[in-house]
């Protein structure tokens, strides 16, 4: 069986890796020069079962007007980006409501645990080095409230974890001792993962062409040969890939992609930035903290680098970086760790910008299609990295016909 996979980034690496190992012949294309050099280059580094709800909560609404243009919110949604949202956007506030909400929750959550269980059998038969490590997480808090109302959503979602007062916290990540005083406590998150995102997407690739797969690169799909309800052949970069079976992996850009087959995707781009500082020896935080008053999350990557990331904006498929919100994520750098921060240098840092490819109700669409052969694996929004196994073994057992550990009905296309 021959499958094309359109995308080298996360997901659609992970397809590619789940497909071959269920017999396909697989071929993925990848328009850049290189695997995961979209929005799995430079994310937060975390697998993170512990932040699977989805971003439009319950009073999301009330939250992105009241920041409407504030280039310090952690949610901004920029006014030149709403014609592009207008029948999406209010789909993205009815999922909002609590019910949506809390099933949405638990559709993630039921992925993470199995692409987490998936990652670890991954490991076992590739052997790939990503600066992995599974410490958990900890997330910490400013205010009794937040932390009281996040315990409480933990519970309720069934997300186990280790409360912590101010001394376990410090206990934890002995860094956090000069900011313990504005701290009330947190919780760690045993099941949560690390690891360079970037780097997994180079080595799988690796995997894959050792083990026989075609990966393509600077091979940008322009369009597909069609017959009826069936797609013949991918065209790219004036070749043609005939194929059984077509798996689309594309992020956000699989939106206009799928519109070439009058495919209407509800995926639209929730724009992040991560900026990436070089460590000296024993600087190194030994956990990730997420501290979600900042709405940022802070990640060491091996001995030798940290990762902060954060914020989202809805402004359209805009990939510039804006010094204004680097320095944000500076600033909160100097609140968690103020001493690791000062001794940083503004021209050691890397910015780097992504594009987020946020489904209407926060929940990946992965399966098939009204075309008999055409797959999507997209929209998995803020939780690419924490998904990627999962679903790429979901679409994998879709595509060869077999059942799934999850209820794949949950994640259908069509399910709208
Ligand atoms: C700031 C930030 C922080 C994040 N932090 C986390 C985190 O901590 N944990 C987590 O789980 N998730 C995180 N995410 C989300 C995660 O990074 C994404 O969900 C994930 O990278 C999406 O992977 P993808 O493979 O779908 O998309 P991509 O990585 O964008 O891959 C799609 C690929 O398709 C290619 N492509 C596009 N068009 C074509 C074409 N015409 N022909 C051929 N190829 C094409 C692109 O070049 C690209 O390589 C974060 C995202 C951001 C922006």
């Amino acid at each position: 069986m021959r499958v094309v996979v359109i995308g080298a980034g996360l997901i659609g690496l992970a397809s590619a890796y789940y497909l071959q190992r269920q017999g396909a012949q697989v071929t993925v294309l990848e328009r850049e020069a290189g695997p995961g050099q979209g929005t799995s280059l430079a994310n937060g580094a975390l697998l993170h079962p512990s932040l699977v709800e989805p971003w439009n909560a319950p009073g999301v609404l009330g939250f992105l007007l009241r920041n409407l243009g504030r280039d310090d919110s952690p949610m901004l949604l920029r006014a030149r980006a709403l014609p592009s949202l207008v029948g999406w956007g209010l789909r993205f506030v009815r999922e909002s409501n609590p019910a949506r909400f809390a099933r949405n929750t638990q559709r993630n959550l039921a992925l993470a645990r199995q692409s987490l269980a998936q990652m670890a059998i991954l490991r076992e038969d590739t052997g790939l080095r990503y600066q992995q490590y599974s410490r958990g997480s900890l997330s910490v808090y400013r205010d009794e409230r937040s932390l009281a109302s996040a315990r409480a959503a933990a519970e309720g979602h069934g997300i186990p974890f280790v409360g912590l007062d101010r001394d376990g916290l410090v206990r934890a990540e002995p860094m956090l001792a000069e900011v313990a005083p504005y701290l009330v406590g947190g919780m760690h998150f045993g099941e949560d993962e690390g690891g360079d995102a970037h780097a997994f997407c180079n080595a799988l690739a690796d995997v894959l062409r050792k083990r026989g797969a075609a990966v393509e690169m600077g091979c940008a799909v322009t369009g597909f040969d069609t017959a009826g309800a069936h797609v013949h052949a991918v065209l790219a970069s004036d070749r043609r890939f005939e194929a059984d079976h077509v798996v689309l992996c594309a992020g956000v850009w699989s939106t206009a992609l799928a519109r070439r087959l009058q495919l209407r995707l509800p995926v639209r781009p929730a724009k992040g930035y991560s900026i990436t500082i070089p460590l000296a020896a024993g600087q190194a935080p030994c956990i990730p903290v997420v501290d979600h008053q900042l709405h940022a999350a802070v990640v060491p990557l091996g001995a030798d680098r940290l990762r902060v990331a954060g914020t989202a904006e809805f402004a359209g498929m805009d990939v510039s970086i804006s010094p204004a919100r680097v320095a944000n994520l500076q600033a909160l750098l100097r609140r968690v760790y103020p001493s690791l921060s000062a001794k940083t240098s503004a021209a050691s840092i890397s910015a780097w910008a992504g594009l987020r490819p946020m489904s209407v109700d926060g929940v990946p669409l992965i399966g098939g299609t009204h075309w008999e052969n055409l797959f999507v694996n997209t929209g998995h929004g803020h939780l690419g990295w924490t998904l990627a196994a999962g679903s790429g073994q979901l679409v994998s057992d879709i595509v060869f016909g077999h059942a799934s550990p999850v209820d794949a009905r949950e994640y259908s296309p069509i399910r709208f």
